[in-house]
């Protein structure tokens, strides 16, 4: 009888993580984007200053999803850095939700009763053009900086905080290895109820839900909730189903938040399907904001009036569970506000 020697094994750091491959490898280039879609007509009204300000970032498998020589594609307007962003809007301004105010330690942000935000890490795996975040230092003002030691401090020292939510940047983009770093360090907080993770990945890069992550997800000791965000339906695809079924199968309640945005899925039809489409994949639905009027997003806003028609318009047509809350977030006000 032969028996097979046993496969000698690879240490760890020489296995290539998927998805942090993923992350290096996305498009960085606008123009090397237009020229995978066959859009190469759109480039004169690329804009080098946006592109300064917030660069390009988005990941192969999300370009995957968009439809080739569609300039109007609803995945590529979310990405791409076009002159409309540097035309001035009054109203439009830097710190548009109060953030500067709100935090109260290095990478806190505490608005709302109960919960406390941590911007766990500054960087995202896709760089969405309507995000408050392009102009918002977060870079510098991650919890991370100084392993999380003020963040959690603070955590332990108010009993009122039931709930911490990581948000970013994409808190998902920390390695395994950190996000247990940073539960564990919250793990013996007696007044703590909840987990929230606020995370893009499971969408733009499903990779990221790897048996690492699940096996820290199932150990925590916290019910934990993941809010994704998708803000149409073309970005789910099978591998985001697959992720997306992997994360409830490790008993994690799935919800979604979208963004209303001009262009993308300003319609009662889009709103549905995304709706329709998520909950195939096990999301409910949470949100849909109101933009935050920051500079450079002038041109994806969609005014109330029509905004409050759209959402009736759901409402008309959807079971209950498949409505978001139309919300809108105002500095100092207790929550998000319904418009
Ligand atoms: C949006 C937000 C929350 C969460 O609000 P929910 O209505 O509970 O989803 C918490 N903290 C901050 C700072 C927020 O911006
Ligand atoms: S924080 Fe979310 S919406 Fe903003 S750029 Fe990152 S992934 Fe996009």
């Amino acid at each position: 009888m032969i028996t097979a020697a046993p496969e000698p094994r690879q240490p760890a750091a020489l296995v290539p993580v998927r998805w942090q491959q993923a992350l290096r490898e996305a498009v960085r280039d606008p123009r090397e984007l237009l020229d995978l879609l066959g859009l190469d007509r759109l480039a004169p009204r690329l804009s080098d200053e946006a592109m300064a300000q917030f660069p390009l970032r988005v990941p192969r498998g999300f370009v995957a999803r968009m439809r080739r020589g569609d300039p109007r594609d609803p995945l590529l307007r979310q990405v791409l850095p076009l002159d409309d962003e540097m035309r001035p809007m009054p109203g439009f301004d830097l710190d548009a939700v109060g953030d500067g105010a709100a935090k109260t330690a290095p990478g806190v942000i505490q608005k709302y009763r109960g919960r406390a935000l941590l911007v766990a890490t500054g960087s995202c795996a896709i760089h969405c053009r309507y995000c408050f975040r392009r102009h918002f230092p977060y870079a510098e003002e991650t919890a991370a900086r100084d392993g999380w030691r003020d963040a959690v401090d603070l955590i332990r020292q108010d009993a009122s905080i039931e709930e911490v939510l990581l948000s970013g940047g994409d808190p998902l983009s920390l390695s395994n290895g950190k996000l247990a770093e940073l539960t564990g360090a919250l793990a013996d907080i007696p007044h703590l109820r909840r987990l929230r993770i606020h995370s893009r990945l499971p969408i733009v890069v499903p990779e990221r839900i790897d048996d690492g992550l699940l096996g820290w997800l199932s150990a925590l000791p916290w019910p934990v909730t993941l809010v994704v965000h998708a803000n149409h339906a073309n970005e789910f695809d099978g591998t985001v189903d697959a992720a997306l079924g992997r994360l409830r199968a490790a008993g994690v309640h799935l919800l979604n938040q979208a963004v209303l945005l001009r262009g993308v899925n300003d319609s009662v039809d889009a709103l549905a399907a995304l709706s329709e489409r998520g909950f195939a994949a096990g999301v409910l639905p949470y949100y849909l904001h109101q933009l935050d009027r920051v500079a450079g997003v002038a041109h994806f806003e969609v005014d109330d009036a029509h905004a409050r028609a759209l959402h009736a318009g759901l409402a008309a047509r959807l079971s209950g569970y498949l409505v978001p809350r139309l919300v809108r977030e105002i500095p100092g006000d207790t929550g998000k506000r319904p418009l």
